[in-house]
Formats: C-alpha cells, structure tokens, sequence
C-alpha cells in the first residue's frame, strides 16, 4: 500500500511508521492484519536493560524519522510499498513494572500477526523482548534459523544477574527452548572483551555460527551474507538486529555500546545482501534516542527496518 502523501502527513500531524496506513492490532482477532504482507509494531520495553536504558522511546523516534525513508529500493529494483501490503499496527501494550507479563503479551500481539499470515516487523525495546517474539514465530513455523547481528552473544547464563529473562539472555533461552533449528544460528559483529574464554561455549554448544565484526571487514559484506544465505537454506529464518552491531561512530544511542563495529554500510549492506532467504519475522533493538546525537542512529535504524521489508518476496 502506498505511502500517505507528504502533505497528507504533515496535516495530519501523527506518525505511522513510514507514512504507513495503520491497523489497530485486536488480540482477540487476526481479520485486521489478514491482507498485509508485513506488520510493523513496537514495543516499548526497556526493562531487561543491564546498563543504560531508554530503548522503550525508539518505536516513537523511529516512526518520526522513518517518514524520511522513500519506497523505492534501488538495488533490488523495486517499490517496497507499492508491491508489499505493510501496516503499522501500533504498540504492544507493555508494563515497565512486569518483564514476566510483557513478555506474554508481546507473545501474544506477534502470535496474532504470524496467525494473520502477515510477517512480523517488530521495534524494541531492548533485546529482551526478541526471545517472546521468537517463541510466537517457532510455534506456527516450527524452530527457525536465527540471523543475529550484534556486538555481544546474548547467552549470558543465569547467575551473572540472578536473572534467567533480560537483555544479555534472548539467545540463551531460545536455545535452550528449542526454537533456533540444528545449525541455523549464525551472530554476526561479535568483538569487544569477553568475561571469560568460555564466553562462546553457549553458541558451540548448539552449533552456532561465530562471524566476528573482523571477519566482515576482512571477507566483505557479500562474502558473509552468501555463506548466511548457505547456512540458512530454504528454513524460515528470523532476523534479529541489535544496533549494537554497529560501530559507536555510526550509532552512538544505544545502552551498551562496543568500539570497533560494523560501519553504516556494512550492516545496510548486509541486511540487503540477504535477500532470498525465507524471512518469517524479524525486530531491530537496543536504539535508545536519548542517547543519539542528530537521530543517526534512528535513522539508520529506520532504513535498517526498510531493507528488512524490502527482503520479502515481491507480490
Ligand atoms: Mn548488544
Ligand atoms: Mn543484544
């Protein structure tokens, strides 16, 4: 569906992510996302941040600055919105006082979208909030093969916080909840300090795929991405992006940042480069505006949320 006009938008004074039309998510209900292709939704939930918080602010910031992003999508040749039917559907309904009941309803809002056939595209929040989402995704598709692009692991174990459900944890739990398929997690961006040499014992354990932030710069972004697309086959396969991937030159606001990371390109690269794998759902967290300096990185964020809707298949 195309976007609103910029006129339209301007006199109308709200939002939606992309100058979308927006639907009201009924959880009771499916039929309103039954003719969309993709639905984009947020949740603003920060509250399994270890450190800085403030990422529950980025569904807004980033519906402001994605109306800059345009539709057409020059490498791939096409026009995003005119070819897929998208919608913004809103905010999952999230307490900050309750990670435990968060979590379900997150579960249930993406249950409702996969249920409506529509491919969840979902804006955190922190990266807690990918492990309900990944569990709403595996129950209709089965276990799903996890692209994952971030600085860190996210398998921390228990003890580190005395907590099993936060930030540091999503893939962790996914893993042990048998929602990642046999070899089909591959995390990408690794760098920084580790606790220990038995950081990555988690992801071997499972047979994950370890591509360091260096290993993209040293084979290139289309090298990485074919191997993915390798990795990955014909699985339904979500995609699950923390900004922290990126360098903190390119995108300063988020909690836990790590020097030496992937470069605004790299990662847009990437993503694009993906294009053929089957894509069942995807979120983009950890973008915390309070933290940004001149929306770089919301706005990257945005054409980050753009390139992931522009890998589904055309109409
Ligand atoms: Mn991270
Ligand atoms: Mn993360």
């Amino acid at each position: 569906m195309p976007q609103q006009s910029i006129a339209e938008y301007i006199r109308h004074g709200q939002t939606p992510f992309f100058r979308l039309p927006t639907r009201t998510l009924d959880f009771e209900d499916a039929r309103p996302v039954r003719e969309l292709d993709a639905a984009i939704l947020g949740v603003p939930f920060d509250g399994g941040t270890t450190y800085q918080p403030g990422a529950r602010f980025a569904p807004y910031q980033l519906r402001r600055v994605s109306a800059l992003v345009q539709p057409y999508h020059m490498g791939h040749d096409f026009d995003v919105f005119a070819e897929l039917s998208v919608a913004d559907v809103g905010n999952i309904p999230v307490s900050p006082f309750n990670a435990a009941a968060t979590r379900e309803i997150i579960e249930v809002g993406v249950s409702t979208v996969v249920a409506g056939g529509a491919v969840p595209f979902v804006v955190g929040g922190d990266h807690s909030i990918t492990l309900p989402c990944l569990r709403a995704v595996s129950r209709c598709h089965g276990p799903v093969a996890l692209v994952h692009l971030d600085a860190h692991f996210d398998t921390t174990a228990p003890g580190a916080w005395m907590e099993l459900f936060h930030h540091g944890t999503p893939i962790r739990n996914a893993l042990g909840e048998g929602l990642i398929s046999p070899g089909g997690l591959v995390q990408v961006g690794l760098r920084g300090s580790w606790k220990g040499d038995d950081d990555d014992a988690c992801t071997r354990k499972y047979d994950g795929r370890i591509v360091t932030a260096g290993t993209v710069a040293a084979r290139g972004v289309e090298a990485v991405a074919a191997s993915i697309r390798d990795q990955v086959g014909d699985r339904p396969t979500y995609l699950s992006i923390d900004i922290d991937v990126v360098d903190p030159a390119f995108a300063p606001g988020t909690g836990t940042p790590v020097p030496g990371g992937l470069t605004s390109r790299e990662v847009l690269g990437l993503v694009g480069a993906l294009r053929g794998i089957g894509l069942v759902g995807m979120d983009l967290v950890e973008v915390a505006p309070a933290l940004d300096h001149a929306d770089i990185t919301s706005l990257l964020g945005a054409h980050l949320l753009f390139e992931a809707l522009a890998l589904l298949p055309r109409r």
